[in-house]
């Protein structure tokens, strides 16, 4: 029986293991079918010859580092009615085949580990070409799996821009939804525009599963969301919330201190007071006192800090009116946006404290994306083709003089 089992794991069903040899890091297993005849696909004839007993010659999986080669002892027939030659058929084994399914699991597990494209084609000892059409394959069957399924329960969404189109000078944006339980990108879709990400995703059933959603503070994707999405419950993202205010700051520091990103001062400006040392605290706030614009500023932020630190619905909406009404008496334009900006948030930033979704998994996925991007002469292709697991975010991309790249959070590049 063990020899059995051995035989299962090394070879395929209806394959009968005859012997093995080493070589290096390659494992070869000698086997032979144990199917007794095979009727003619021809004319149907039960009982062909035995013609020729060719050996095809299979890679078959990667175990501990060991690459396996399957050597399959075929049979190829000849009919005694009609005189055609044909092979015998092995389950699978495809015809022209050179890779068994298990290989090209491999392959895809490899591509998905490993940090480039040289340390795939090391551990699997396969080409480029067989990689890229391998791993393709896989991802355009996951893709055609995913593009009939719905919408799950809750969802991010975040734009995400790319480099500045050099021929019209406009930023390329794309729209990244994720699907936050499986934290997986869902949809990419190479367009803000309302109207056109409504006809690109109208075939996605399941749009009245969506739960919740959680965005940055953006117009369009709130209209976007109300509309296609009418069960959907919105959650603005609190770290833009709480950004609002640092560009204004970073604007009256570079007024007082002059414009040095390096300035010591800026980072203990822009950090939440409560994790600033005791010192700390105490210098910014007496280096406030010069300047009481920049200090009303600084307060401002604060409370939206505070307001994040509360617990529960009702404390956290209290304690939003406080700072609406603190900032109705402020003279200072800044402010007052900001107030009509919170004002017009106010259901999506207290839902915050409902359902407790941030988007920083998008936020986290976007970054991969734009460190991956971050070369001048990478320009998005217009049409993604493909998204793939937890940490892949695969989508298609020219690059002048390299035929194609998949942009995920590993890199794979043609070269
Ligand atoms: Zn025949």
């Amino acid at each position: 029986m063990p020899e059995k089992n051995v035989t299962n794991l090394l070879t395929l069903p209806h394959l009968k293991l005859t012997h093995t040899r080493s070589e290096k890091r390659f494992q070869y297993v000698f086997c032979e079918s144990d199917i007794e005849c095979a009727p003619c696909p021809y004319c149907g004839d039960e009982f062909p010859r035995v013609h020729q007993r060719p050996v095809r010659t299979l890679k078959d999986s990667v175990i501990r580092g060991r690459i396996y080669i399957l050597k399959v002892k075929i049979r190829r027939y000849r009919c005694r009615k009609c005189h055609k030659t044909f092979n015998e058929e092995l389950s699978g084994i495809k015809k022209y085949q050179r890779l068994t399914e298990r290989m090209k699991r491999n392959i895809y597990w490899a591509c998905e580990n490993f940090a480039d494209l040289k340390k795939v084609r090391k551990y699997t000892r396969c080409g480029t070409k067989t990689i890229f059409k391998s791993y393709y394959t896989r991802l355009e069957e996951k893709q055609r799996e995913r593009q009939w399924s719905e919408w799950p329960r809750t969802i991010g969404i975040d734009e995400h821009g790319f480099n500045r189109n050099k021929e019209r000078g406009h930023r390329n944006f794309v729209t990244m939804i994720v699907d936050h339980k499986h934290s997986k990108v869902r949809e990419l879709l190479p367009t803000r525009n309302k109207a056109e990400m409504i006809s690109m995703l109208s075939h996605i059933p399941g749009r009245h599963n969506v739960r919740n959603v959680t965005m940055d503070l953006s117009g369009t994707y709130r209209s976007f969301v109300k509309n296609f999405f009418p069960n959907a419950q919105i959650t603005a993202d609190h770290f833009h919330v709480i950004r609002l205010l640092h560009p204004t700051i970073n604007r009256m520091r570079k007024g007082i201190t002059g414009d040095k990103r390096r300035h010591p001062l800026r980072k203990l400006l822009l950090k939440n007071g409560i994790k600033l040392k005791v010192f700390e605290r105490k210098a910014i706030w007496k280096w406030l006192e010069d300047y009481p614009d920049l200090k009303q500023v600084y307060f401002a932020k604060e409370a939206m800090h505070r307001l994040y630190h509360c617990r529960g619905y009702t404390k956290a909406k209290r304690s939003f009116r406080n700072l609406v009404d603190w900032l109705a008496h402020s003279h200072l334009p800044e402010l007052q946006r900001l107030r009509k900006t919170l004002l017009n948030w106010q259901t999506e930033i207290l839902n915050y404290f409902k359902t407790r979704l941030t988007n920083a998994r998008t936020e986290g996925l976007n970054n991969v994306a734009k460190s991956i991007t971050g070369s001048e002469d990478v320009e998005l292709s217009g049409e993604v083709t493909d998204l793939g697991t937890s940490q892949t975010i695969a989508c298609e991309f020219s690059m002048p003089g390299r035929p194609r790249l998949i942009l995920s959070s590993r890199v794979h590049r043609v070269t």
